[in-house]
């Protein structure tokens, strides 16, 4: 078997054999009895800070655009993800349409803001689930999640039912409430929330909420209280813990310093962190609507980020590098011992 993790240190090591952590919630009860308490309170959806109190279980519909059922773009292999989730066989990715921000430099506009995709029952997102497994997938990977937890709640007691036995990815904005991450707890394995913005005037331009900042920071420490740090197994594959990412903007917009500030100081200094570079001018950016933010990152903006991280005392970054897409040999300033990945 392949090998993605020349050297996990043993302070990062998961617990082996790995068992999800659903499957306890399975046996004793606490997820139908989680599942039907998030189904119910579609009635009134409080479901993310939206706090839209609407009725979608009569299908009615407001800023997530989402009614009793949720929306699927796509699911598939993603070879694209962190080392530690794609693997060799890829992360088993499920895409839902529509989001409760409205990211104006979103990549996924067509799924997030136009709703591509199709509806989906309980038994079809069970059935996905299987498909991913079946295709030898590391992990089961719900991206953009905030606005259908008790969708995916209600279908995951069908695919435990019918063998599923992978790590479960939450791919979030961090926009989620409190309510829905708590319904969460003993469910996920992985959190992995992008904190994209600090300062909320920021916020309110680039993603239309200005709180949040406040959401996502309650949010991730939420998400460190129940999983921890996160952990590999001998492969160098992620079994559980919390992976935050973060996006350099142009010009600083993101508030990269004070984001690794709060995680260094108000998570953990060992949180594990992907810094991201791959920004690019899409959505409804351009040079007339929003041309602060309408070019790509520069290279020297990116190893600032790398810098500031470190100077916060964030030393679990994840070492995958733009270095292709700049055609540049950047040097990974700390590859200090567990950071350094190779297959072999
Ligand atoms: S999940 Fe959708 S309907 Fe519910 S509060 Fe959030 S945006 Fe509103």
């Amino acid at each position: 078997m392949m090998k993605l993790q020349a050297n996990v240190t043993e302070a990062f090591r998961a617990a082996e054999p790995f068992e999800p952590a659903y499957l306890r919630s399975f046996e004793s009860g606490e997820l139908a009895r989680k599942a039907e308490e998030a189904v119910a309170s579609l009635e009134r959806c409080r479901v993310c800070p939206w706090h839209c109190e609407i009725d979608r279980l009569a299908d009615q519909t407001k800023v997530c655009k989402t009614g009793r059922y949720a929306r699927v773009g796509s699911s598939f292999p993603h070879f694209g993800e962190e080392d530690c989730l794609r693997g060799w066989n890829g992360s088993g990715t499920i895409f839902f349409s529509w989001c409760n921000l409205r990211c104006v430099f979103c990549q996924n506009f067509d799924l997030s803001q136009q709703g591509d995709g199709q509806e989906v029952r309980p038994e079809g997102l069970a059935r996905m689930m299987l498909t991913l497994q079946a295709k030898g997938c590391h992990n089961i990977n719900f991206v953009t999640p905030e606005h259908v937890v008790p969708q995916v709640l209600e279908a995951l007691p069908l695919a435990i039912r019918g063998g599923l036995r992978l790590p479960i990815v939450y791919n979030t904005s961090a926009y989620d409430s409190l309510e829905s991450i708590r319904l969460m707890e003993g469910i996920v394995d992985i959190y992995m929330p992008d904190f994209k913005f600090w300062d909320p005037e920021l916020a309110k331009r680039y993603v239309k909420a200005r709180d949040y900042p406040e959401a996502a920071r309650a949010a991730i420490k939420e998400m460190h209280r129940q999983v921890g740090l996160l952990v590999f197994d001998a492969h160098g594959l992620a079994k559980r813990g919390l992976l935050v990412r973060h996006l350099v903007m142009p010009e600083g917009t993101g508030g990269t310093r004070e984001i690794m500030r709060f995680l260094a100081t108000e998570v953990s200094p060992d949180t594990y962190v992907n810094i991201m570079a791959q920004y690019y001018p899409a959505g409804k950016v351009n040079a007339e609507s929003y041309p602060e933010i309408n070019r790509r990152v520069m290279p020297i903006e990116y190893q600032e980020a790398i810098r500031i991280a470190h100077d916060q005392g964030l030393h679990r970054l994840d070492p995958r590098r733009p270095w292709a897409s700049y055609g540049l040999e950047m040097e990974h300033a700390n590859a200090s011992e567990g950071e350094e990945w190779r297959e072999n």
